[in-house]
């Protein structure tokens, strides 16, 4: 395992612990499937405004990726600013752009099918010119459109399955669908120039538990040339053509985690009971079934959030029914009577589903659009065969239905509605449900439901604060944009004074409450949460051990005293401060 290049350490945001090393194999975008269909005449103005958005989202990831060529040295930014301007050239009222929102007017197709046209018209019409600068300005225009048609047709990358066992994948970019491809029996780590702490990308890598390092800048320049890499999703750092010394270092780091890691299955019997005897509850976020295993292993008591989006994620159609009952049906036997908690689609946002494209008119602003508890209602085929699912599943184990990104008090009522709709409609057909239905309970995580908590509280059976887009909405930092991730930071009062509304307000009403965000997996936050009331914490199945070791560490009545120095405080950084300070003595 020689390179011969120099080696480079490059820092990025450490999102997923481990080691990797491995053969390193640079990641590119894939050539989109294009399908073809007509539109009628009344659609065309909304299929035009629908390249147009494509077109601008677009130049808008060009912009980004210009900001972040800034970063790296001499050659690679001049080379990488010039064929991103050409890009944006492209872009930009040209021949391509006016030439497809004709054809989409004139021929009445699809606006993907009349983007593919104009590019090969475009290509034809220069084929002839023996020119090599022309041949690369034709390569370029290709290049512009795909990042176009990857935007209409939100085409998850291209798959895994050829990639060598043992290699490290790098890449510009992976979307929450791409890594949710990667086997973790082929793959080692990943890394990527782009994506945030708390964006489903590093979610996934999490759930795979597979060592990532994402928001890289100079990551695919740095990697060219280099044969082998090394992730080191503890610290951030992606070391690219290791010298031997290194990779000697990092394998001994790598058999330590392993070692680590069977200490802690071996503890995952101790109770998770407090320094002074409060018993807290531990359980697992489910993104994937494979994780059931290793959750039961390291002491779940059962699921506190199960993202079923990821079973939509990476197909060309949609899962129906009974494909949905049979994963949720895997899950909860998996469990053996310990309750799951099944949340309901969460589509939108960062995590897409090509299926649903279609279906899935893109806003100005995803974040804030038609997504999760919106977009079920919305599609009430779609809502039915879920919630039918989930039904039936409940005749297998205990379950709970969990709706996200809940606002108003009245998703609450229509979506109870429909879900006793549904169960109506299956008894009549001779279908079991449960009875009564399982506990249906509202996700936490806009500042509309915490600051409103006490009304949805008289609504929902139970709440589940999702503190990664509870930070993510209050603070207005988008958890996947690595440029504003210094800003992400639950830390912040803000984010904590919304919790204990939330908190209260569930006591009030005495219904269960549980936090699933990313931090109720991180130690460092384990006091803390205690200390503002919580009683049951959610989490990646990995991250299980380290939060009972340090909740078992922890004094309740001192923890308060912490929580209530930190909800004052002036901003995150003095609460970091106050609970390093804590966690220290502990
Ligand atoms: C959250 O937002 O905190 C949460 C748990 O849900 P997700 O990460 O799937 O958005
Ligand atoms: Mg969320």
């Amino acid at each position: 395992m020689r390179s011969e290049r120099q080696e480079r350490v490059l820092a990025g945001l450490a999102v997923s612990p481990g080691i990797a090393i491995g053969t390193l194999y640079v990641h590119e975008p894939s050539v989109v499937a294009v399908s073809a269909y007509a539109i009628e005449a009344g659609a065309v103005d909304d299929e035009r405004a629908r390249f147009r958005r494509s077109v601008e989202a677009a130049l808008q990831q060009i912009e980004k990726l210009r900001t972040k060529a800034g970063a790296l040295p001499g050659p690679a930014q001049e080379a990488a600013t010039a064929l991103l301007d050409v890009h944006r050239q492209m872009l930009s009222g040209s021949r391509l752009v006016r030439g497809v929102e004709r054809r989409i007017a004139e021929t009445r197709i699809n606006a993907e099918a009349a983007l593919e046209a104009e590019l090969a018209a475009i290509a034809e019409s220069f084929a002839a010119i023996d020119d090599s600068a022309i041949q690369s300005r034709v390569e370029d225009i290709r290049g512009a459109g795909e990042r176009v048609l990857r935007h209409l047709t939100q085409t998850a990358y291209r798959s895994f399955s050829r990639v060598p066992p043992g290699s490290v994948v790098v890449a510009e970019e992976l979307t929450p669908a791409d890594a949710a491809l990667m086997d973790p029996a082929r793959i080692a780590g990943f890394a990527a120039a782009m994506g945030g702490v708390e964006g489903h990308t590093a979610i996934m890598a999490r759930a795979l538990r597979l060592p990532a390092v994402l928001g890289v800048p100079g990551l695919m320049e740095a990697a060219r040339g280099a044969a082998i890499a090394v992730i080191d999703g503890t610290e951030g750092r992606v070391i690219l053509a290791p010298s031997p010394a290194t990779i000697a270092l990092y394998r001994r780091q790598r058999s330590a985690l392993v070692r680590q890691r069977r200490r802690w299955i071996a503890a995952a019997g101790l109770p998770s009971v407090t320094d002074d005897g409060i018993a807290v509850s531990l359980q697992a976020n489910i993104d994937l079934p494979a994780e059931v295993a290793d959750a039961r292993m390291l002491g779940a008591e059962g699921v506190g959030l199960l993202r079923t989006e990821v079973q939509f994620m990476n197909r060309e159609d949609l899962p129906d029914e009974d494909d949905q009952y049979a994963l949720l049906r895997a899950v909860v036997e998996g469990f053996g009577g310990q309750p799951v908690t099944i949340r309901t689609l969460d589509i939108g946002g960062d995590k897409r589903a090509p299926a649903l494209a279609a279906h899935f008119p893109e806003g100005p602003n995803p974040a804030l659009g038609l997504r999760a508890i919106r977009y079920s209602l919305k599609m009430p085929r779609l809502f039915e065969a879920q919630v039918a699912a989930i039904l039936r599943a409940g005749m297998h184990g205990p379950v709970r239905i969990l709706l996200p990104m809940v606002t108003t008090v009245g998703e609450m009522h229509q979506a109870r509605l429909f879900i006793q709709r549904t169960a109506r409609k299956l008894r009549r057909a001779g279908v079991a449900v449960p009875d009564p239905l399982p506990p249906i309970g509202a996700m936490i995580e806009t500042p509309a439901a915490a600051l409103g908590a006490d009304a949805l509280a008289a609504h929902a059976d139970f709440f589940a604060i999702g503190t990664n887009d509870l930070t993510m909405y209050t603070l207005a930092v988008d958890r996947s944009d690595e440029q504003v991730a210094r800003l992400y930071d639950p830390f912040h009062p803000a984010v904590l004074r919304l919790i204990v509304f939330a908190v209260t307000a569930a006591r009030e009403r005495q219904i269960p409450v549980s936090l699933c965000g990313e931090i109720g997996g991180d130690p460092r936050f384990t006091a803390l949460l205690l200390g503002l009331g919580l009683r049951q914490l959610s989490m990646a199945p990995a991250n299980l051990p380290r939060v009972r070791e340090r909740l078992r560490a922890v004094d309740v009545a001192e923890a308060q005293a912490l929580a209530a120095r930190a909800v004052s405080a002036h901003d995150g950084v003095h609460v970091a401060v106050l609970v390093e300070h804590f966690n220290g003595s502990l």
